[in-house]
């Protein structure tokens, strides 16, 4: 596909964000481009198609809110939908609405610089250069792969594999000898399926993590339908909800955890355990802000573990000990803790007997070395700010964004940062994002960008850009917001500290979506306040 000389907006990224964004803008009558690394859309769904990727939000949540026929017209088979079943949908989206016309794919985005004389982007890809007025980066929060600098990983004679960009044909993992490194939410889902099918699974293990049972089954046809008759007042509730999606409440979860009888508090887990899903940090008011409270639900996970990993050694290195439930975002699994019980599974602690090199056959700790065949790297990704600073994107005066973020992400409601006008983030750092259902908040995000440039036509405006002290104000907040929760207490990739060298800051906001929207349509109530706007 050639590419336009000039365009409304640039919208890089074909995933869920990017799609919305083209179908809005299009719609409000802008010209646009899309750009896409991959071969077809789907983002997150077209990359992560390791055995076992599935939601860990549930399907009737976790798909458009913005067009009743489309919401009305799609089956969701499973309480979380699978990995192809969502990049099905995604595809159904692009059709459904004409979208992939606008889409230059295999087009990776190098590099794209404003010009403060012309207002425009300059994009360039692998293909070419468009110019534009707008820039909409749309590339995800986890969607470059971080694979740790292992001495030896290019001498290993099997096959190397990361979670984030799996073969699009599958692999064949029967009759092998799989080493998974990393015990994450990607590890968790393809454990399980992984053990299934290969002759043998070693998990290397750095820090065992807090799972709960995920409940997934098939939705039923009256489940289904119940659903859609109600599906606006469903979409309405999710969207007053602190995450953006409706947890099951109960009289207690607006109380402390211990001013509940023990007794209370445990039967209150054992419900939401048995329900599956991510409710366990909503069972009590204070989970994910009180140590003390959160110990409650630590415990009760702990136990769950013990019970159901029948080797009491294997048991205690799966214990998790190191920081509060929760403060990792929190992987729902179907299996996970009773694979371990098999005998062709092995669980290799990484933390005692670090990783010391790959070698040709296999992975070499300390300790020992293990032959095999094919290596899987669920080591994560450079979360929220890997993607945009992989790309080399110059603001006013050739201002690199990689300086002017070096010691962490500065934004203006994770939308814009200043000395880049005209450039929008969709599901950026600073705002609520990966804390929240990711449906929601994108689609909010785009509604609200694409409000903004209608405003901006109307007005005769062509550029804005957010102000250096609203900016300043905004980063500040969210910093204290996060401070009153206990999410800075773990290593989490929310605070970079999965990367090394990444500045320590926690990225998302986590001052809820409800809170979050208000804000935005303040500012935009207000003429943009915290903007200027020329
Ligand atoms: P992750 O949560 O960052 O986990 C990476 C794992 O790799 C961790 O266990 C980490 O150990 C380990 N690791 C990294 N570098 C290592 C090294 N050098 N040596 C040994 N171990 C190493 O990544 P992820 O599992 O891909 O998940 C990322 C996020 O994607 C999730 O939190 C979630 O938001 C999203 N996700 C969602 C779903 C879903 O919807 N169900 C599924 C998958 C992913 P340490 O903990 O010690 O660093």
């Amino acid at each position: 596909m050639t590419h336009p000389a000039h365009v409304d907006v640039v919208v890089v990224g074909a995933g869920i964000a990017g799609l919305y964004a083209l179908h809005r803008l299009t719609e409000a009558g802008l010209t646009v481009q899309g750009f896409e690394a991959g071969d077809g859309v789907g983002g997150t769904w077209y990359w992560n198609r390791y055995p076992g990727a599935r939601c860990d939000v549930e399907s009737v949540d976790y798909s458009y809110s913005f067009d009743e026929d489309l919401q009305q017209e799609w089956d969701w088979t499973e309480r979380y939908a699978s990995q192809p079943e969502i990049l099905r949908y995604l595809e159904h989206v692009a059709d459904r609405f004409d979208l992939r016309r606008h889409i230059a794919f295999g087009t990776r985005v190098d590099a794209a610089s404003f010009d403060a004389a012309t207002h425009r982007w300059t994009v360039t890809t692998d293909a070419g250069t468009t110019t534009a007025s707008f820039l909409v980066l749309a590339v995800g929060c986890l969607s470059a792969a971080q694979v740790p600098d292992f001495p030896g990983l290019d001498t290993f004679r099997g096959e190397v594999l990361h979670t984030g960009q799996w073969p699009a044909d599958g692999v064949d993992l029967a009759g092998r000898r799989v080493g998974v490194i990393g015990t994450g939410s990607s590890a968790i889902q393809a454990i399980p399926v992984i053990a299934e099918q290969a002759a043998e699974l070693i998990v290397f293990q750095r820090t065992p993590n807090y799972s709960v049972p995920a409940g997934n089954r098939p939705l039923s046809p009256d489940e289904l339908a119940a659903v859609k008759a109600g599906y606006a007042e469903h979409r309405r509730r999710a969207r007053e909800t602190f995450f953006g999606f409706v947890f099951p409440l109960s009289e207690l979860s607006s109380r402390p955890a211990l001013e509940v009888p023990a007794a209370d508090r445990d039967r209150e887990f054992q419900t939401r355990w048995d329900r599956g899903g991510a409710g366990m940090t909503r069972a009590f008011a204070d989970i994910l802000t009180d140590r003390q409270a959160n110990e409650t639900a630590a415990e009760f996970i702990r136990s769950k573990i013990r019970e159901q990993v029948t080797d009491p050694r294997t048991a205690e290195l799966l214990v998790p000990v190191d920081h509060p439930f929760g403060t990792k975002r929190p992987p729902i699994d179907t299996d996970y803790y009773d694979t371990f019980n098999r005998d062709d599974v092995t669980l290799v602690d990484v933390r005692s007997d670090p990783i010391v090199e790959v070698v040709p056959s296999g992975v070499r700790t300390g300790a020992a070395t293990y032959d095999l065949d094919v290596l899987v790297l669920a080591t994560g990704f450079d979360a929220m700010t890997g993607p945009l600073l992989r790309m080399d994107i110059r603001g006013v005066g050739g201002r690199e964004l990689r300086d002017k973020w070096a010691a962490g992400p500065v934004t203006y409601l994770g939308l814009a940062t200043e000395g880049f006008p005209n450039m929008f983030v969709v599901a950026g750092a600073g705002s609520p994002s990966v804390m929240s259902n990711m449906m929601v908040s994108i689609e909010q995000h785009v509604d609200w960008i694409v409000a903004c440039l209608q405003h901006l036509r109307a007005e005769g405006h062509t550029v804005i850009e957010a102000c250096a002290d609203a900016e300043q104000a905004w980063v500040e907040h969210v910093n204290a917001t996060a401070a009153t929760t206990l999410y800075p207490e773990a290593n989490s990739w929310y605070l970079g500290a999965n990367v090394p060298g990444k500045p320590r800051v926690f990225m998302p906001y986590v001052g809820g979506i409800v809170d979050y929207r208000k804000r935005c349509e303040d500012v935009a109530g207000r003429g943009y306040a915290g903007f200027q706007l020329a």
